[in-house]
C-alpha cells in the first residue's frame, strides 16, 4: 500500500470567465471544486493507476469534510488527521484567452502540540502495511522548517520507501540533517534556488546533482517541464526524453511524476523503469485539463515513445 501525505491540503475552486476586470463585478461561466494540494494530485493519479493508496494529513471544518468525501468517491482510504482549524481555499481563475490568476488562501497555523499528534497519528498508520509513503508540499504556517526531518525519520523508521517532494527551507532542512528520504524530486528552478547557481548545460546539471548536500539521497529525478528529466540514480546519471505533446495544463505534472515514481518503485522496478513510469504520467498530466489526473488509457502509447538513456 502506497501513503500519501499532505499537510497543507485545500479545496481548489477554478472559475471561468471571459475578462478579469479588477473593481468590477465579474460573472463566472464555468465553475470546479477539487481536492488540492500536491500530496492529493499524486493521490488521485496514483488511483487511475490502480494502485492501493492511503491519504494522511491534517484537515478540518467543512472543507476538510469535502475533501474527505471526495477521496471516499476515488476509492481511497482516507485517514487524514482532523483538527478543529478549517481547511482552506485556494482559487484559480482562468481569464483572458490562457491567463491565470491565483489567490491562495495561507491554510490554518498549526501548533507544536498538533504537529506531535500528526506524527503519532503518522505511527499508527505506518504500522499497518505500508511500504512507499510521498511527502508533497509546503508545510502549514507554525511548524517548524525541520518538521520534514521528523516526518522522514518516522517514515525511515518504518521501514517504508521515502519520496519526498517539497522546496525551500523545507526541503533544505531534511538535505541538511541526517534524516534522508529514499527520493527527492526538484524541478530545475528549485535545484537552481538550493544551489544558488543558474544551471543552463545538462553538464552543469549533471555536477549540481553530484553536489555534497545531496549526500545520502539514492535518487534525485530533476525534472524539467517538457525537457523531460537528469535523474541520478545510486552512481548512474539517466537522461528521460519526451514526444512532443499538446500540453493542455501541465500543472501539477510534477505531482504525476511522483506518483509513477511512488508506484514502480514500490513494485521495486528497474531505475530505467521507474524513470519511464514516471515521465509517462507526468506527460499524460500535462495533457489533461484537470490538475493531477491521467487518461490511463492513453499510458502505453505515451511509454513506449519516452527514451531512456544512461549517460554515465
Ligand atoms: P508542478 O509543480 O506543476 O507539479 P514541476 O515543476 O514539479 O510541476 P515539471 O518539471 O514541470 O514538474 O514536470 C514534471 C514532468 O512532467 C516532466 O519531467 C515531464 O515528464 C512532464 N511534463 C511537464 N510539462 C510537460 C509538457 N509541457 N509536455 C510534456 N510533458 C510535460
Amino acid at each position: 500500500m502506497i501513503l500519501t501525505i499532505t499537510m497543507n491540503p485545500s479545496v481548489d475552486i477554478g472559475y471561468s470567465l471571459d475578462t478579469l476586470q479588477i473593481n468590477q463585478v465579474n460573472r463566472v461561466l464555468e465553475v470546479s471544486k477539487t481536492a488540492g494540494g500536491k500530496g492529493l494530485n499524486v493521490t488521485r493519479v496514483l488511483t487511475s493507476l490502480q494502485a492501493p493508496v492511503t491519504a494522511t494529513g491534517v484537515l478540518g471544518g467543512e472543507l476538510g469534510t469535502f475533501i474527505k468525501t471526495e477521496l471516499e468517491k476515488l476509492d481511497v482510504t482516507e485517514a487524514f488527521l482532523t483538527i478543529d482549524k478549517p481547511t482552506r481555499n485556494c482559487i484559480a481563475i482562468m481569464h483572458d484567452d490562457g491567463h491565470q490568476t491565483e489567490i491562495l488562501e495561507p491554510g490554518p497555523s498549526l501548533t507544536k502540540t498538533e504537529g506531535e499528534a500528526f506524527l503519532s497519528h503518522l505511527d499508527a498508520i505506518l504500522s499497518k502495511d505500508i511500504t512507499t509513503v510521498t511527502v508533497s508540499g509546503s508545510l502549514p504556517k507554525g511548524l517548524p522548517d525541520d518538521f520534514y526531518v521528523d516526518v522522514v525519520r518516522h517514515i525511515n523508521d518504518s521501514g517504508a520507501k521515502c519520496i519526498l517532494d517539497t522546496s525551500n527551507k523545507a526541503l533544505l532542512r531534511v538535505l541538511e540533517s541526517n534524516t534522508k528520504p529514499l527520493i527527492i524530486k526538484p524541478n530545475l528552478e528549485e535545484l537552481e534556488a538550493l544551489l544558488h547557481q543558474s544551471l543552463p548545460t545538462t553538464d552543469d546539471q549533471i555536477q549540481a546533482l553530484h553536489d555534497n548536500l545531496f549526500n545520502g539521497i539514492d535518487v534525485i529525478v530533476l525534472s524539467k517541464g517538457k525537457q523531460g528529466a537528469l535523474v541520478k540514480w545510486k552512481d548512474s546519471i539517466y537522461e528521460a526524453t519526451l514526444p512532443s505533446v499538446t500540453a493542455v495544463n501541465p500543472v501539477g505534472s510534477g505531482d504525476a511524476t511522483v506518483a509513477g515514481l511512488a508506484f514502480s518503485v514500490n513494485q521495486q522496478l528497474e531505475p530505467a523503469v521507474c524513470i519511464q513510469t514516471a515521465m509517462t504520467t507526468g506527460v499524460l498530466n500535462a495533457m489533461e485539463k484537470q490538475t493531477g489526473a491521467i487518461n490511463r488509457d492513453n499510458f502505453d502509447d505515451i511509454y513506449r515513445q519516452i527514451t531512456i538513456t544512461q549517460v554515465l
